[in-house]
Order: C-alpha cells, then sequence, then structure tokens
C-alpha cells in the first residue's frame, strides 16, 4: 500500500458541507467560514508510550487523537468543523488502519466534524489532530474572565480516568469496565461548552487534574479559589477502586471534563438546560489569591498528589 492508497482506502471520504469547498484531494483544503463567527484552532499531539499505552487498541487511539482536540473546542465554547490528520506510521497495517478509522470516524460524526486534510508518512507511530471550529463572534470562553463570588464546577466525574489507567496498567481486567472505559472513551462535553457561552466568566478543560487546570484558570484570571471537599462528586466505581477517591477527584489526569466560573444567577439559567453531562457546584472564587480545599470542619485538606505537571518527568 503506498501513501495515496492509504489516503484513498481510509481517509478520503464522502464529504458534503457548504463550509468546504475543496477538501481532500488537492494540495490545501478551501474553507468558506460563516459571517458572523470567530474561528478557533486547536492541535494535539499523541505519541505511542508516552500519552497512550503500546497495548491500546486502534480504534481507541483514533477515537482518543479525535476526543482531546474536541475536548479543547469545548472548553472554548466552539463547534469543531473540520480536522486535519497528520500520521506518522512505522509500516502500511491494514488491520491497525481499519481500527484507528473507525474509531476516529465514529466519534467525528457524532461531533459533526468532517476530515478535511492530513499528511501520512513513515516513522515511529505519532498522530498529531488540527481542529477548527467556530463560536459566535467575541463568545469564545476564555481562561481569563473568572471574577470573585463565581461559582466554580465541574462536569462528570473527575478521577475515573486515572483509575481506569491503573487497572489497564495492572493488567487485571476487571469485570466492571466502567473506569477502564472512561480512560478508553473520553467524552468530550461539547453540548455543555457551547450552553456555556454568554453565560460562563472563564473555562478550561481538565486533561492534567482538576487542581492543577483550575490553578491554570485562576492564574489568567488574577484570583484564588476555594473548593468545598464534600460537594466533590465520588461515584460508587471510584470508591470501591481507592480509599484516597477523593485524590483522585483532585489530582487524575486524562479526564477531558469542562471545568468552569459562573456567576450564580447564571447557573441557575444553566441548570435548565439540557448539557448531556451532570454539573457538580463545587467552589467559590475568591479575590485573595491561592487555591484551597477546605473539609466540613473549615480545615485545608492537602492531596497527596497534585496532578501531572507537564515535562516533569512523571507523566506528560
Ligand atoms: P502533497 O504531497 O501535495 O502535500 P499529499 O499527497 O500529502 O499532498 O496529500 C494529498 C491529499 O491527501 C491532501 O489533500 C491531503 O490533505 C490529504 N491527506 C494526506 N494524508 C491524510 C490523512 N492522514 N488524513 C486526511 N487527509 C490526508
Ligand atoms: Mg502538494
Amino acid at each position: 500500500m503506498t501513501e495515496f492508497d492509504i489516503i484513498r482506502e481510509f481517509f478520503q471520504r464522502c464529504a458534503d458541507a457548504p463550509d468546504l469547498r475543496v477538501g481532500i484531494g488537492d494540495d490545501g483544503a478551501v474553507l468558506r467560514p460563516r459571517p458572523g463567527f470567530d474561528q478557533v484552532v486547536v492541535t494535539d499531539t499523541l505519541v505511542e508510550g508516552r500519552h497512550f499505552p503500546p497495548e491500546f487498541a486502534p480504534a481507541d487511539i483514533g477515537w482518543r487523537v479525535l476526543a482531546v482536540n474536541l475536548s479543547d473546542m469545548a472548553a472554548m465554547g466552539a463547534s469543531p468543523r473540520f480536522a486535519f490528520l497528520n500520521l506518522a506510521l512505522p509500516r502500511a497495517d491494514r488491520e491497525w488502519l481499519h481500527g484507528f478509522t473507525e474509531g476516529f470516524f465514529e466519534l467525528a460524526q457524532a461531533a459533526g466534524v468532517v476530515l478535511a486534510g492530513g499528511d501520512t508518512t513513515e516513522g515511529p507511530l505519532c498522530i498529531s489532530v488540527t481542529l477548527l471550529g467556530e463560536v459566535p463572534q467575541d463568545a469564545a470562553l476564555l481562561r481569563s474572565g473568572a471574577r470573585a463570588g463565581d461559582r466554580i464546577c465541574i462536569s462528570g466525574q473527575p478521577g475515573e480516568a486515572m483509575a481506569g489507567l491503573d487497572q489497564l496498567l495492572a493488567g487485571t481486567m476487571p469485570q466492571d469496565r466502567t473506569l477502564i472505559d472512561r480512560f478508553r472513551r473520553p467524552q468530550p462535553r461539547l453540548a455543555l461548552g457551547r450552553a456555556l457561552t454568554g453565560k460562563a466568566s472563564a473555562a478550561i478543560d481538565v486533561s492534567d487534574g482538576l487542581l492543577a487546570d483550575l490553578g491554570h484558570m485562576l492564574d489568567a484570571s488574577k484570583q484564588g479559589a476555594r473548593i468545598d471537599l464534600s460537594q466533590l462528586p465520588v461515584s460508587a466505581a471510584l470508591k470501591s477502586h481507592a480509599e484516597n477517591a477523593v485524590d483522585y477527584v483532585l489530582a487524575g489526569g486524562d479526564d477531558y471534563e469542562l471545568c468552569f466560573c459562573i456567576a450564580p444567577d447564571r447557573l441557575a439559567l444553566l441548570r435548565a438546560q439540557d448539557v448531556a453531562c451532570d454539573v457538580h457546584d463545587i467552589g467559590e472564587v475568591l479575590a485573595e489569591p491561592g487555591l484551597k480545599v477546605i473539609d466540613v470542619d473549615g480545615n485545608e485538606y492537602h492531596p497527596a498528589r497534585q496532578g501531572w505537571e507537564h515535562f516533569s518527568g512523571a507523566r506528560e
């Protein structure tokens, strides 16, 4: 199979979209942005052994490389439109490509994303996706808008993905696959992100851990915060996985949930909307700098770990 066979067989799919004038097959894609919208561009790379274990199924890799980008899109409040896929493959492996494209296009279809171009080359397995999306003019959600008095919210169940990765790495396949599936198939919170435009004051997606990413948002907003330990969601699956389940919630990575700040009256409006996931109110933005987790007795709680630091050698 040549590079061109691979493109034709696996990636060139019928793409009928009014904002795509030229797709795969020419030297470049030609897009026509909709008037009244700002364009949002995000990109993310996955390297085997670094961002997913070597035994990860090709379909899960295909899903994941798109999901992590969609999660960034959701955090901007944007709707994804076009994907560009740069693929370095050790060899032209039909079975691998079938699996990969199955996972990739399953999520692409669900999210309304069209693959509009890319590059295919031989090399150590490395996959990069760039995603273009749109958001109504000036409505993009930024990290920097949080204000004292805002509520701090988190979607879904942070911590479960990290617990699932523990189970995968331990190699013992539990009967209940809840946690492993949360790591295998992150669910980008696109409906929530869109619902947050015009309501939330700041948003970020959680990939390094709740405290770490909330910290980034507070830094960008020049604010501090108090998190109420008793308000953190801790699922039954997480409790049965670990005694320190709450530390997973605070510092587990790979969640791809949305953390956002929102004025209390707007949170009430959001509650009336269907956003296809749970939203938990876990704390408050404060004018004093610093991020504290407070237990029911008013004492500060210090989790055993703080989250994943990029380039710290722990994990990237
Ligand atoms: P060029 O040699 O002009 O750079 P390529 O042969 O690399 O062009 O690509 C031909 C077409 O196939 C282009 O439209 C490119 O965007 C598309 N393409 C290549 N690889 C991929 C891929 N992995 N996924 C999607 N589109 C791809
Ligand atoms: Mg060319």
